[in-house]
């Protein structure tokens, strides 16, 4: 575990405020004193992931938090020897009144800004923002024109649409994000988490769209599959969270083997560490267990997780790092 703890590796889907540590949660839902019932920490399925959202929502009220968060959320990727981080969040307002959406975007971009000058040489950190498709959409629209004005900031690396799937269809909101693919912004797209025929169709439209990547694909059918493969949309896998939503009962059932060693680009994530109590080297480490994979096939992983970095001006030095983190562990 020491040796895959050690390991430059690449966290590509992990939603901010799903990776609070749950700590400071206690902290300050206690110093504000709201009475939060924690015990929905116990239900790690993706019904229970919403309502531990919400109840997060809910506890960060301040900037002040946002900032904390922001700031400890980089330091613990950092701290798992993340080397390239590309950490996503939705813009919104405090329903208090207590921060604006410009506000929120502006403190935790400032937050990264402020990480890359003092820990740029050990982790690189990128923004995605995120698109909440269970908000309605004139949400998603002034979330986009906002970050157009910002369209020359180079931490923002994409777009990421995602939240509950059960709220809304991709079809909704396609045009507007087909607007910000034409504006030059990668797009990553949550999909196939859950199961059911509308959710195969849905699922067949988005990966029509071609984004750049997709998030979880947990369940698809062969004319799904293949259209994947073809494709090459690279994917996003987050091992501990998809488990809870497939309900599988072992990880060796994951749809890693489908992808993995047909030579698919993929890369492993923890979606949200506090939601599902866990941290990128356990990540690597379950799959690394339950697939048997040798250090060469980890490190084949990692290679093939920087092929699917959105900013792929990182993408030399990444590979440097893997490929002499590996030739030096041989010696
Ligand atoms: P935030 O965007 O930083 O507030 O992070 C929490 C948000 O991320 C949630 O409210 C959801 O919109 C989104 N999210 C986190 N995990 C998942 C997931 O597994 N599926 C869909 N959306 C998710």
């Amino acid at each position: 575990q020491d040796f895959v703890k050690k390991a430059p590796k690449i966290e590509l889907h992990a939603h901010l405020n799903g990776c609070v540590r749950r700590q400071t949660l206690f902290e300050i839902a206690q110093r504000k004193q709201i009475n939060v019932d924690f015990s929905i920490f116990d239900l790690r399925n993706i019904k229970g992931a919403f309502s531990i959202f919400q109840l997060i929502h809910q506890v960060l009220r301040d900037l002040s938090d946002i900032r904390r968060v922001s700031r400890e959320v980089l330091e613990d990727f950092k701290d798992q020897n993340v080397a390239y981080l590309e950490l996503r969040t939705t813009p919104k307002s405090c329903e208090l009144g207590t921060y604006t959406k410009e506000q929120y975007l502006a403190t935790v971009i400032d937050e990264i800004q402020k990480f890359q000058q003092l820990h740029g040489d050990k982790m690189q950190a990128r923004l995605l923002v995120s698109i909440d498709r269970g908000r309605p959409l004139d949400d998603a629209r002034s979330t986009l024109n906002h970050i157009l004005k910002l369209k020359n900031n180079n931490l923002i690396a994409g777009i990421d649409f995602s939240g509950n799937p059960s709220k809304s269809t991709f079809k909704e909101y396609e045009q507007l994000l087909e607007q910000a693919r034409k504006e030059g912004f990668k797009i990553t797209i949550h999909v196939a988490e859950l199961e059911g025929d509308e959710y195969l169709q849905e699922s067949f439209d988005i990966v029509n769209f071609k984004p750049d990547r997709l998030g979880h694909f947990n369940f698809y059918n062969q004319e799904l599959y293949n259209k994947v493969r073809q494709l090459d949309i690279p994917i996003e896998m987050c091992p501990t969270s998809n488990f809870y939503t497939v309900n599988m009962k072992s990880l060796s059932e994951h749809h890693f083997k489908e992808f993995f060693y047909q030579g698919h680009t993929i890369n492993l994530n923890t979606d949200d560490t506090c939601v599902f109590d866990t941290d990128i080297t356990q990540e690597h480490f379950k799959m690394i267990q339950a697939f048997n994979l040798s250090e060469d096939e980890f490190k084949q992983l990692l290679l093939r997780s920087s092929n699917m970095i959105f900013d792929q001006s990182y993408r030399p030095l990444l590979q440097q790092r893997i490929n002499e983190y590996f030739s030096s562990s041989q010696k």
